[in-house]
């Protein structure tokens, strides 16, 4: 093969650029997962690893709509279930996005993450149309708590009963606003406990 076309056709690690994979465990190993501190809905949070380094660009990457991350994001993430969880009688809950961030990205970015996870394990169940968004929300980031707080009040909606343990999944954590917000309704609903895994961890969900 010329030296031209083996640049164009083997893959290169997302993160290191290494020859002959997407991405390679070496760098996998470079995020170090990590129990959140308590939220007062959530059970447990954990998260993949921190909001820096190549975690933080890949997940800006994806979220801007590049879906080649979505393998390597989704794989950290299952890793960190698989760490802190298990995947028996557990379903996945994405936080669901706004439409207006689904088309401007082409794709919903939680649930493609959850989709690409249960492709993986057969025995993980997700149920990605019950939790909803009942009105816009504004970005968190750059919201004080109490803005936070108001601005997710009465967001989330739900469809349906929900039986059992749910794993909520959201791409970062930080005052646990959010979660707590979907945990709450979820509860209502008829879960009796609810998890969250999220791909990082803000400096203050530690
Ligand atoms: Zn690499």
């Amino acid at each position: 093969m010329s030296i031209l076309k083996q640049l164009v056709f083997t893959p290169r690690c997302l993160i290191c650029s290494r020859f002959g994979v997407e991405f390679c465990p070496t760098c996998i190993k470079g995020v170090a997962p990590f129990r959140a501190k308590d939220l007062s809905e959530i059970t447990s949070c954990f998260c993949a690893g921190e909001y820096a380094g190549w975690l933080r660009d890949a997940l800006i990457c994806y979220k801007n709509g590049d879906v080649r991350y979505v393998e390597l994001l989704s794989q950290v993430l299952y890793n960190t279930l698989d760490k802190f969880l298990g995947f028996e009688n557990l379903t996945l809950i994405p936080i669901p996005s706004s439409h207006q961030k689904i088309k401007e990205r082409g794709f919903d970015s939680v649930t493609n993450l959850c989709r690409n996870m249960i492709q993986r394990n057969k025995s993980i169940a997700m149920d990605e149309t019950n939790l909803f968004l009942r009105r816009i929300v504004l970005d968190q980031v750059g919201l004080t708590a109490a803005q936070r707080h108001s601005n997710l009040e009465g967001a989330f909606g739900i469809r349906r009963t929900v039986n059992g343990t749910v794993v909520l999944v959201d791409d970062v954590v930080t005052t646990g606003a959010t979660l707590n917000s979907a945990a709450r309704i979820l509860k209502f609903a008829g879960s009796q406990r609810v998890f969250a895994v999220t791909l990082c961890g803000s400096p203050k969900s530690r």
